[in-house]
């Protein structure tokens, strides 16, 4: 089974080719060729049996036998939960899927983690190295650092904003000490990281170092997110008898297109709610069928401030129903003249799985407040608008409902603070980090290939 552009063309890849590849040459993202049939096996097991299953059956089996199933084995050793995510009950047909179990403390580790192990046994197979460059605003460098750090065969790069990551999330990528990661606090914002390091994809130094991307559009990323809505739900429907609903705080899309997938391989699954902070690209939306980002501004869920969903336009792919000259024109509208939309009809096939809600600032701080009041359990403020919306949403569909919990509140103290007037505890396993001596370069924007040539040339 290969791989195909979102947006056509004759590229077609095997999974393997695209545990290191971002986009597709012509700009898309790479979905499968065809959609394998529902395999019966996916919903009972452990964590890493259904993510082994999941990848195989999506052409896994193009890499060498064992590989897939011992690489999720081993990182799963590093959860807190290696079983995989705790589902538990917080109120009446009410549950929270605790994803913020991992080295990192946000679901980002249940698809870095894996695919870190995945990549360093790939490499050292084919005899070849590696050097990931990362862009961050906080979650996605951390669980890069942690996933990479002392890895045989790669080298992992991440450039953070000065000032613009919290001391939390700095101290997570600057605290390993391990020789083949080196952490850049770049002068500039997020954007201009960002930029930085595409522009270094096409320089010569490139080759050199093997320059290679895991950001959030990679399928094998997502695939390993699947395995625990297919898990949850199985687990749920044989306690309750009924299907689920899941709550998804939503940023690039990723998590939550991830859960589709899972309903698309037949997990018992109703409705997925997309929640937003202020930043409602999503929520406007589903209300008036355009898509169009205007302004981010700054919240404090700040991994989803965001106002172009990248991974939107794989569920625009399944919508127009594999039409990719239609999903060209809409995407390069929305790069160009700032926006598409679509039909009634396409519109009212999207409402068959999804809905959105958005949640204001306000409103995530009284989420916060209410669950510490009602249940004595504090969430992260990303959580707090999934939490909202089940509050007001809830009653409305039917089955069961999963508020998604992306992250540990202990990342977000400040926020959390502000809430309720109480500090989070910071669990055991990451407290080492604040004993630790930090170890990091400040760069300018053009100094940073002198950077990787000083460490790594
Ligand atoms: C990345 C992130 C999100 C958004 O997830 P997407 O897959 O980008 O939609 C939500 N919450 C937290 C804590 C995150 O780190």
């Amino acid at each position: 089974m290969n791989y195909i552009s979102t947006r056509g063309g004759t590229e077609s890849l095997p999974l393997a080719e695209l545990l290191t590849r971002g986009t597709a040459n012509n700009g898309g993202l790479f979905v499968p060729q065809q959609w394998p049939d529902a395999p019966a096996d996916l919903l009972d097991g452990e964590y890493a049996e259904i993510a082994t299953r999941v990848l195989l059956y999506f052409g896994g089996d193009t890499l060498p036998a064992g590989l897939i199933e011992t690489a999720i084995n081993t990182a799963m050793q590093k959860f807190t939960a290696p079983v995989g995510p705790p589902v538990n009950p917080l109120d009446n047909n009410l549950w929270t899927l605790e994803l913020m179990h991992g080295p990192t403390l946000a679901f980002k580790d249940f698809a870095l983690a894996p695919l870190a192990e995945i990549i360093d046994s790939k490499l050292k197979h084919d005899n070849k190295r590696a050097t990931v460059l990362c862009a961050t605003s906080g979650d996605t460098g951390a669980a890069t650092v942690s996933a990479f750090a002392n890895r045989e065969r790669v080298n992992a790069v991440v450039l953070f904003p000065d000032g613009g990551v919290s001391d939390f999330q700095r101290r997570q990528m600057t605290t390993t000490g391990a020789g083949n990661i080196l952490p850049l606090c770049v002068d500039g914002d997020f954007d201009d990281c960002q930029r930085t390091v595409k522009t270094l994809y096409l320089t010569q130094a490139a080759e050199k170092y093997g320059y290679t991307a895991v950001n959030s559009i990679n399928i094998v990323r997502i695939l390993l997110q699947t395995a625990y809505y297919l898990k949850t739900s199985g687990f749920i429907h044989r306690t309750t008898g009924e299907a689920s609903n899941y709550f998804v705080p939503t940023g690039n899309f990723g998590n939550v297109y991830a859960a589709y997938i899972a309903k698309q391989l037949g997990a018992p699954i109703n409705t997925l709610v997309v929640t937003s902070n202020d930043n409602d690209v999503l929520p406007r939306f589903f209300e008036t069928s355009r898509m169009h980002g205007t302004q981010t501004v700054k919240t404090i869920s700040p991994s989803m401030d965001i106002q172009v969903s990248s991974n939107f336009e794989r569920l625009l792919w399944h919508i127009k129903q594999g039409d990719t000259t239609a999903v060209d024109h809409a995407q390069q509208a929305l790069e160009t003249s700032g926006g598409y939309e679509i039909s009634a009809e396409e519109m009212d096939r999207i409402a068959e799985d999804f809905t959105a809600w958005r949640c204001a600032e306000p409103e995530a701080i009284s989420a916060i407040q209410s669950v510490w009041q009602k249940h004595q359990k504090i969430i992260c403020p990303h959580t707090a608008t999934a939490y909202h919306a089940a509050d007001k949403l809830a009653n409305t569909l039917s089955g069961q409902n999963v508020i998604v919990e992306t992250a540990h509140p202990a990342k977000f103290s400040n926020a959390i603070e502000l809430a309720i007037g109480e500090v989070p505890t910071i669990p055991a396993h990451v407290k080492d980090q604040f004993q630790q001596q930090e170890q990091y370069q400040q760069v300018s924007v053009d100094g940073v290939q002198q950077a990787i040539d000083d460490r790594f040339g």
